[in-house]
């Protein structure tokens, strides 16, 4: 069976929008309101050689109270059946207090986490990437989901972990 990769992180970092280009086509929604996704939806991906099973967090995103309990509940799950992480933060707005608290989630977990810094095409996450250091994980990978940069990076880091 294919290795699972989970693509956590808050809501409106750029999660489903990494998780289409993997899968090469569009399958979970996304929409320019913040962190709009329906459902929670896995695929098959690739990235370079390397074939996955693609598990996109999604659902609860929006602005209802208990949102973050149940984003949490949701990422839990995704995490159980992964064999790997991509966090994904947004290198615009830098790190934010809930993006701490997902770190405190994935740390009690026992897959590798690849802490991936989306919205960096061009130089314009240059300040997010640095600054998520700050996270306390292993080197973070300046991405862009939406333009394709920093897939090359992303697979080294994929095969190394896997
Ligand atoms: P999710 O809530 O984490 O699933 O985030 P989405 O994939 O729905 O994306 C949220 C917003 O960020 C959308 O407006 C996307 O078009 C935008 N976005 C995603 N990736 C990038 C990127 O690499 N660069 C820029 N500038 N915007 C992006
Ligand atoms: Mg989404």
């Amino acid at each position: 069976t294919l290795p699972a990769l989970a693509i956590v992180g808050r809501p409106n970092v750029g999660k489903s929008t990494l998780f289409n280009r993997l899968a090469g086509k569009p399958l979970a929604i996304v929409d320019d309101r913040p962190g709009v996704t329906r459902d929670r939806r896995e695929a098959r991906g690739r990235i370079g050689d390397l074939e996955l099973r693609l598990v996109d967090t999604a659902g609860y995103e929006d602005n209802k109270a208990g949102i973050e309990a149940r984003m949490r509940a949701q990422t839990e799950a995704a995490l159980d059946e992964a064999d790997v992480c991509i966090f994904l933060i947004d290198g615009r707005e830098g790190v934010t207090a809930m993006d701490e608290r997902f770190a405190d989630i994935l740390r009690r977990h026992h897959i590798p986490v690849i802490l991936a810094v989306n919205k960096c095409e061009g130089s314009k996450g240059e300040y997010g990437a640095m600054e998520a250091w700050k996270l306390g994980m292993e080197e973070p990978v300046p991405i862009s989901a939406a333009h394709g940069e920093g897939m090359g990076d992303l697979y080294t880091r994929l095969t190394g972990a896997l």
